[in-house]
């Protein structure tokens, strides 16, 4: 009698894992980032956060907090709100929308004034 052997149907060497491209690692960032955006935005969504964003305590003892380390000055011309009469914005260096989660981060904030900051987004 003939005795059936299955270990030689799945008994094939595994092919040793290639390297991965430049283009499949930047995909892959790209998935990650997308995924932390979803998360982020579920979880905003869940404590009721959204646009009221700019009127959170949390925002705004920060926002004091930067323009008080700054010295009330725009980080690009210089100019302070006491000398020049400006009005100060305290940017968020990478945009909430992109990166929400860093919408609180410290390091993520810089102080514009309104000329520097509305021109940020035109090259
Ligand atoms: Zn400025």
């Amino acid at each position: 009698m003939h005795i059936y052997d299955d270990r030689s149907l799945t008994g094939k060497p595994k092919t040793s894992g290639k390297k991965k491209s430049l283009k499949a690692m930047a995909i892959a960032a790209n998935r990650n980032h997308i995924a932390k955006l979803n998360n982020f935005k579920t979880n905003a969504y869940k404590r009721g956060m959204g646009s009221s964003f700019y009127g959170t305590q949390e925002w705004r003892k920060l926002r004091y907090k930067v323009l008080v380390k700054s010295n009330g000055c725009c980080v690009l011309c210089g100019r302070s709100s006491r000398k020049n009469h400006i009005v100060l914005h305290v940017d968020h260096i990478k945009p909430r929308y992109t990166h929400p989660w860093l919408e609180l981060e410290e390091s993520n904030l810089q102080v514009l004034c309104e000329d520097c900051n509305l021109g940020k987004g035109i090259s």
